[in-house]
């Protein structure tokens, strides 16, 4: 559990963060477009819609609740951040709760992998057997089916669905595959230089503004 005061702490480290992680978000979403311009199925095709609705029903596809009941938003299976580098397009995107979607973030967001090679096999291999240690991912999935039996069946079928999902779009997984290898070095890079970038600019601009502008707008007289 986070402390709540402390977010006060980290919140100033986390909005420098912010502008570097959407910077990647954006150029991820440029480059899926690219791979996206000469192929016949598109993400917001009627056509995937129906594979995806063939695949899940209107389920969410990690914790299977009814998505007509809970709030859903749009989910990238290779979250679109600097360390899965995933990209916009068939086999990476569909609907899930938006419960799932913020929960998933804490493994998306790990540089390194144990449990899985992806972020959302990653996500969904949190059966509370193989983390050591408190782990809110194994307290969120023993929320959803308390029994050891029904939750490690469940995330094994889940993560089975999933998998036989993205090998019917077997021209995106060998984009993905041979982007993997450059992609993050490149993001990485961007990643930084967005960061310095920020620091420098925001420096720079603070002492032109300087001593004086913040001593004019502290004075009562003005
Ligand atoms: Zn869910
Ligand atoms: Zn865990």
């Amino acid at each position: 559990m986070i402390e709540p005061i402390s977010q006060l702490r980290s919140a100033t480290r986390r909005a420098k963060s912010d502008v570097a992680n959407k910077l990647v978000s954006m150029f991820l979403h440029e480059l899926s477009r690219k791979v996206a311009e000469d192929r016949a199925l598109r993400v917001e095709s009627e056509e995937y819609a129906l594979l995806v609705r063939q695949a899940f029903g209107s389920k969410c596809p990690y914790c299977l609740c009814d998505l007509s009941e809970f709030q859903c938003v749009v989910e990238h299976l290779d979250g679109m951040n600097r360390y899965r580098a995933g990209l916009h397009i068939p086999g990476n995107v569909l609907v899930a709760c938006r419960r799932c979607n913020s929960e998933k973030r804490r493994d998306d967001s790990l540089k390194t992998l144990s449990l899985a090679g992806s972020g959302w096999a990653s996500f969904l291999s949190h059966s509370g057997e193989r983390c050591t240690g408190p782990c809110q991912t194994c307290a969120y999935w023993r929320g959803v089916w308390p029994d050891d039996a029904t939750r490690a069946l469940r995330l094994t079928e889940n993560r089975d669905r999933i998998r036989s999902f993205r090998s019917q779009f077997p021209e995106s997984e060998r984009v993905m595959a041979s982007l993997s290898s450059a992609l993050p070095d490149l993001l990485a890079k961007l990643y930084s230089d967005c960061q310095s970038f920020a620091e420098r600019e925001i420096g720079v601009l603070l002492e032109r503004f300087g001593d004086k502008g913040v001593a004019a707008a502290l004075s009562p007289n003005v």
